[in-house]
């Protein structure tokens, strides 16, 4: 059988598989090379929706190529702007929402998501939740300003009225070099 516990991103994965069915709304607050919009479109569907955020053109340029060589475009809005401004694009209630934070692996890796739009969006995101809707935030903080934007995001977090929301951690909590962790956030 195969390993279900690999990385930060793989649960992430299984999340979403249990989450979200055809007709749904989502959201991919940093879209980065659009695998994780690839992923949500999917299995939205065609009557479904899928809203995905990033502040580079490139990462929205190479996401829509992605997503039209799989012929999922149509379910999907690009959006280059900051994810601290969602609720400007989107009138919809979220069935799920996903940010992965750090630097695109593949680009500028100066270009990271920051605490203060970081904790903006995650907001705005769990504003606009159904209820049952679920919010990921895959955290990797190896990297210099990871640290900081992972305690900011945790204090907040942490802080959430547990009426209102459940708060889970996932991590690995015996592997070296900060490996990349998840929260998962549902709304009650
Ligand atoms: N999920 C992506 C993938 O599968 O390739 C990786 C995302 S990458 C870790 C983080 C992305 O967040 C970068 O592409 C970066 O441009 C974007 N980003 C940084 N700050 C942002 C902001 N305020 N709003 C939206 N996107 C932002």
């Amino acid at each position: 059988s195969k390993r279900l516990l690999t990385k930060a991103t793989d649960l992430a994965k299984h999340v979403i598989d249990i989450k979200l069915q055809k007709g749904m709304t989502a959201v991919d607050a940093t879209i980065g090379n659009g695998n994780d919009t690839l992923e949500l479109a999917k299995r939205v569907g065609s009557n479904g929706k899928v809203y995905g955020f990033d502040i580079q053109k490139v990462a929205i340029d190479s996401s829509k190529e992605l997503l039209e060589k799989n012929n999922l475009l149509d379910r999907v809005e690009l959006i280059c702007d900051s994810h601290e401004r969602i609720s400007e694009y989107i009138n919809d209630k979220i069935d799920l929402a996903i940010f992965n934070l750090g630097y695109l692996p593949s680009g500028d890796h100066s270009i990271i998501t920051k605490p203060n739009t970081t904790l903006k969006g995650i907001e705005s995101v769990l504003y606009s939740l159904k209820e049952n809707g679920i919010l990921i935030v895959v955290v990797y903080y190896g990297h210099s300003g990871g640290k900081e934007e992972k305690i900011a995001v945790e204090k907040y977090l942490n802080k959430l009225d547990q009426r209102k929301f459940t708060v889970m951690k996932m991590d690995f909590i015996n592997q070296i070099n900060n490996p990349p962790f998840i929260f998962c956030i549902e709304k009650i």
